[in-house]
């Protein structure tokens, strides 16, 4: 049986750059929808869940993406709230790449600090946006210590809240007005994730480099001028300055390894879920040790 993805997105246009890693995922075909509501949601996913009987169901699945990650929360909600069983079809939210991105960050900093980060101190400089909410929600939840950097309180607060709301843990924010004040935010990370964005330098080399305590560095921007200064694009885990060092290019890599394995694993499977769970499987058996 073909293997359906309905992609919808809350931008006008549909990704492109998603419908190609859903063909290239396995989805023999991807019907694509921009410019997406909520309201108008529960018409579509019943146009692909009571056209194949349930037990077909599996070789359906749904992606939601877009430029905006309220949005696509928003549509995902709306096809949560569509679903039910037997007509259930797995749904994957994935909006600009943030969860993937964020699974992908997070698990390449987790082989860095040897898979346990339990009580320890996470900075996630300019963690406001969708990767670094994610990035902070999947830290708290692996029982890290997580500290989210913002220009202004007020926006960390918020993005310290969505944190708690969603993944639980121990999450606080405080106010990085800029680079300057990068030295003073990092003095007790053990861990320090730059997902501010592209082409803006956020953390001087002064700031991280053989910091007493600090194990593993990590900028998920690609963009010149990185965002952590004395790191390279394609640092996979190279040790700087006393530091492990993880950038954009190699959790981009990854990134898009986990972005085709989770398409896979959606139009294979029945389970209602959100990606960041089971991206975050996905990505441990990908680095799994090859026997
Ligand atoms: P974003 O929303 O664009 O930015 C994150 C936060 O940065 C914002 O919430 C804002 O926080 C702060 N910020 C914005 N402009 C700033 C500026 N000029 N100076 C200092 N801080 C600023 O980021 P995102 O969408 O979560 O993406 C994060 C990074 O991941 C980006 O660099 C993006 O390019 C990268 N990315 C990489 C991949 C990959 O495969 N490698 C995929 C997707 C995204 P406050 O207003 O609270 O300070």
């Amino acid at each position: 049986m073909r293997k359906l993805l309905l992609q919808l997105d809350s931008s006008k246009l549909p990704s492109v750059f998603d419908r190609v890693v859903a063909y290239d995922g396995g989805a023999d075909e991807v019907m694509s929808y921009g410019g997406i509501t909520p309201g108008e949601v529960r018409d579509l996913v019943y146009g692909c869940i009571f056209t194949r009987g349930p037990k077909d169901l599996k070789n359906t699945a749904v992606f939601i993406g877009g430029a905006d990650m309220a949005a696509g929360e928003a549509l995902l909600a709306a096809a949560q709230q569509a679903v039910f069983k037997p007509f259930t079809v797995s749904l994957m939210l994935d909006s600009n790449g943030s969860n993937t991105t964020a699974v992908a960050a997070v698990a390449k900093m987790l082989l860095g600090a040897g898979g346990d980060v339990r009580g320890q101190r996470v900075l996630i400089v300019a963690g406001t946006g969708p990767v670094g909410v994610r990035a902070a929600g999947l830290f708290a939840r692996a029982g890290a210590d997580v500290v989210i950097t913002s220009r202004k309180a007020d926006a960390g607060e918020r993005a310290r809240d969505l944190v708690l709301k969603r993944f639980g843990g121990k999450v606080r924010a405080i106010a990085m007005p800029d680079a300057n004040e990068a030295i003073r935010a990092c003095e007790r990370a053990e861990l320090l994730l730059n997902a501010g964005p592209a082409g803006v330098m956020l953390v001087p080399k002064q700031a991280w480099a053989n910091r007493s305590g600090l194990k593993v560095v990590a900028d998920v921007n690609a963009v010149p001028p990185l965002g952590v200064e004395g790191v390279e694009a394609m640092d996979d885990g190279v040790t700087k300055e006393g530091v492990a060092c993880f950038v954009a290019l190699a959790i981009g890599n990854l990134k898009m390894k986990l972005h085709k394995a989770s398409i896979s694993c959606h139009t294979e499977s029945y389970d209602i879920d959100v990606v960041s769970q089971t991206t975050a499987d996905v990505a441990r058996e990908l680095m799994a040790p090859k026997s």
